[in-house]
This record gives C-alpha cells, structure tokens and sequence, in this order.
C-alpha cells in the first residue's frame, strides 16, 4: 500500500510543478509518519524516502534511535521549550518555531551540542484560534529578532491551513505565505535568507505546489488514516 501511495503522491508533486512550470527537484516529499510504527516507516525509507516528519519529541527520538541515520527528521509539531535538549541535535529542521523564547531555548541548546539548528517560522495565515504560529503582521518582526540569535539559521517558513473540503479553499494561505517570504526576503536581515516554504498537507499538497511550497508534508496520503488511542 506504501508503495502505491508514494507513487502516486509523488505522481501528483511532479504534475503540479508542469502545471505551474516548476523544477520536481524544488519539492521535497516529507513523509508524514507520526503515529505510525517503524516497520511502516522502513518501507517508505525502502521507497526512497529520506525526509520524515514527526510531531512529537519522544516519538521522533525513539523512531530516530531505530531507523537509518542518514534519514532528515523534520520536527513540524508544537515544541514545548523544555523538551528541546532532547532533539537539537537529531533533527535536520524544527518546522514549529513561533516564539522568540522558543527560539532562544533552540539556539541555547544548540550551542551546548554544538551544532546549528535550521528552523522555520511557523506562520498562522488563517489566523484560526485553535492553531499555534505567529500571526501574519508580526513574523517579520519576529524573524528579525531570531536572526539575531547565535547557532540558528532561519531557512523560511511553514503554515499548517485550514481542514478544507475543498483545497482551492486554502489556496490563499499559501499564496499570502508566499507573499510574506517574499516581503521579509526584500528586507535584507543581516543572517536571513529564506529558501524554504512548508505548507500542503494530504488534502491540499498540490495547490500547495503551485502556490510555491518546497516542503510538503503529506501522511494519510502516505501511511493511511491515524487511530488515536482514546
Ligand atoms: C499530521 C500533520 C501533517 C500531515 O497531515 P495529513 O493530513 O495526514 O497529510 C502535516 N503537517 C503537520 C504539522 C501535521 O501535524
């Protein structure tokens, strides 16, 4: 099922990007594994995949002591800041960064590890109350003072948009994250330069692509739905 499913996700990255007359190799496929147990993960990684993205530190620290070490462990989930000793130095990127005091404790516990930790700002662009993220008007403001800070480089940003029936809905959001990068890229902050845009999920990954996204973070497409035990 795994198989299938990654072929057809992939299928419908590469269609996007002709659609919307984009390079495939701008678009990184995460695979979305939270929840799922690491034989499910392995057959990805045996699909190719190489990009994974967990939500939670414990989980993403277990499957990360387990699976292949050449694997790029996204961290897309709410980071609490005493939780971020334990990943500093196994994720490739923290997609979750919303706060300046989050981003402190990121940059203190990278300097103890001595490493550089990427990280993107995760912007609130429908600015739905449930929803963590900075809201639109202040991330370039944010942005600026994490660039301050040492053993961090922001690569960009990332939004989670609405559950929509219809992804055309969500279309906007990432059209306005888009326009906030290119906002804050015109600024010229002294350590940014931002790269990277993490947005579409299983529902809405292609608009996502043809609105700009470079990370798309697709799990039920991937793995199949999620059982939370109650
Ligand atoms: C769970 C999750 C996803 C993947 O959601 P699907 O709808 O299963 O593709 C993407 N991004 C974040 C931040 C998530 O928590």
């Amino acid at each position: 099922m795994i198989r299938e499913n990654l072929k057809t996700v992939r299928e419908k990255i590469k269609d996007a990007c002709k659609e919307s007359g984009r390079k495939e190799d701008e678009v990184t496929l995460i695979a979305v594994s939270k929840t799922k147990p690491v034989p499910m993960l392995m057959e990805a990684y045996e699909c190719g995949c190489r990009d994974f993205g967990e939500n939670k530190v414990q989980e993403l620290v277990d499957k990360w002591e387990q699976m292949p070490k050449d694997i790029r462990w996204h961290m897309i989930g709410h980071l609490q800041r005493n939780k971020v000793k334990y990943i500093v130095d196994k994720v490739y990127m923290i997609h979750s960064v919303d706060s300046f005091r989050l981003a402190e404790e990121i940059s203190r516990e990278a300097g103890k590890k001595g490493v550089t930790v990427s990280i993107l700002i995760e912007v609130n662009v429908a600015g739905e109350e449930s929803k963590y993220g900075i809201s639109c008007e202040e991330a370039a403001g944010l942005v600026e003072e994490i660039a301050a800070l040492p053993n961090l480089v922001i690569k960009g940003l990332m939004t989670i948009a609405p559950y929509v029936e219809n992804a055309e809905e969500n279309r906007q959001y990432f059209e306005k994250l888009r326009q906030i990068y290119v906002d804050i890229n015109r600024k010229n902050i002294d350590n940014v330069y931002m790269a990277e845009l993490s947005m579409g999920m299983t529902g809405d990954y292609e608009a996502a692509v043809t609105e700009g996204a470079t990370y798309v973070r697709v799990g039920t497409g991937i793995f199949g739905e999620r059982f939370y035990a109650v």
